[in-house]
C-alpha cells in the first residue's frame, strides 16, 4: 500500500512515521509512505500556501493551486483510491473504516491548516473526508498519522501473530478483554486463575465472556443497547 501525505508541515509527520509499526511496516516494504511538502507546488514566489477569506472571515485559508497542483502530478503517476482530506466534520475514524482503507493500493492524505481548505478542493478534489474526532486540532498532520497507523497495522504481515491485530477491540464488534504478564501475583494482587490454568479452551471462554461483560459496561452502544 501506498500512502501520500500533503502538509505544509512535514517535519511534523516525521517521528510517527519514522519509529514502531509505521517504520516497520515501511522497512518491510509492506507500506510505502510519502510526504510532500505543499509548499513545493505553489506558484508563488514567495512559498505561500495561503490567503485571506473571502467575506472578511478571521485567519487564513489554504489554497486550491498548490493542492491541485500536487493531487495532479501524483495522479498522473498513479491511480488513487481515495484522496482523503481530514477534518473535523468528516466521517468519524472507525474501526471498520480503517479495516476498508488497508484494503486499497494508493491513497492520499490531505492535511488541512489555518482555518481550513479553500471549499472547492473539498468539492472537486477530494473523495473522502475523515475526522478523528468531535474536536478541534490545529493540523492535520497528528490525524494523518492516527490515520496511517491505524490502517497500515492492519496489512497482513505487519504486525506478528503475537499481537494479531484481530483480537483488538473494535474487530469483532467488542472491547477486548483484560490482559495480564508476569508476576503472577504483585503486592497481593493475582492474575485470574484461570489465565494459569493452562485449560485453551476454558481461557477463551473466559476472554470472550470477559469481552462482552466490558463492552456492555462500558460501550453498551457497540451491542445495540442504550447506555443505563
Ligand atoms: N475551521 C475548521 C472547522 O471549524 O472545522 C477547523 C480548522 S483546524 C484549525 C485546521 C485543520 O486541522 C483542519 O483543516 C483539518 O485538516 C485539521 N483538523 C483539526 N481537527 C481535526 C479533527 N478532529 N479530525 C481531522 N482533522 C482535523
Amino acid at each position: 500500500m501506498r500512502i501520500d501525505i500533503i502538509t505544509v508541515l512535514p517535519e511534523m509527520l516525521e517521528s510517527p512515521l519514522g519509529c514502531s509499526i509505521l517504520k516497520r511496516a515501511q522497512d518491510k516494504g509492506l507500506a510505502e509512505i510519502v510526504v510532500h511538502n505543499l509548499r513545493d507546488y505553489t506558484d508563488s514566489r514567495y512559498r505561500k500556501v495561503d490567503d485571506y477569506p473571502f467575506g472578511g472571515e478571521a485567519g487564513m485559508v489554504m489554497q486550491i493551486q498548490p493542492v491541485d497542483a500536487c493531487i495532479s502530478r501524483l495522479r498522473e503517476q498513479r491511480h488513487y483510491d481515495e484522496v482523503i482530506y481530514t477534518s473535523p466534520d468528516g466521517q468519524t475514524l472507525t474501526q471498520p473504516m480503517a479495516n476498508r482503507l488497508s484494503l486499497l493500493q494508493n491513497i492520499i492524505i490531505l492535511c488541512g491548516h489555518y482555518k481550513g481548505i479553500d471549499y472547492r478542493i473539498r468539492e472537486h478534489l477530494v473523495t473522502m473526508e475523515i475526522s478523528i474526532g468531535d474536536y478541534v486540532l490545529t493540523g492535520g498532520e497528528l490525524p494523518a498519522a492516527v490515520i496511517a497507523d491505524a490502517v497500515v497495522r492492519l496489512i497482513p504481515g505487519v504486525i506478528g501473530d503475537e499481537q494479531s491485530a484481530l483480537s483488538d477491540s473494535f474487530q469483532d464488534g467488542l472491547l477486548a478483554p483484560p490482559v495480564y504478564t508476569r508476576p503472577a501475583e504483585y503486592k497481593g494482587w493475582r492474575v485470574p486463575d484461570i489465565l494459569l490454568s493452562g485449560h485453551a479452551a476454558k481461557i477463551a471462554d473466559w476472554r470472550y465472556e470477559q469481552a462482552l461483560e466490558r463492552t456492555r459496561r462500558l460501550r453498551p452502544d457497540l451491542l445495540g443497547e442504550k447506555p443505563e
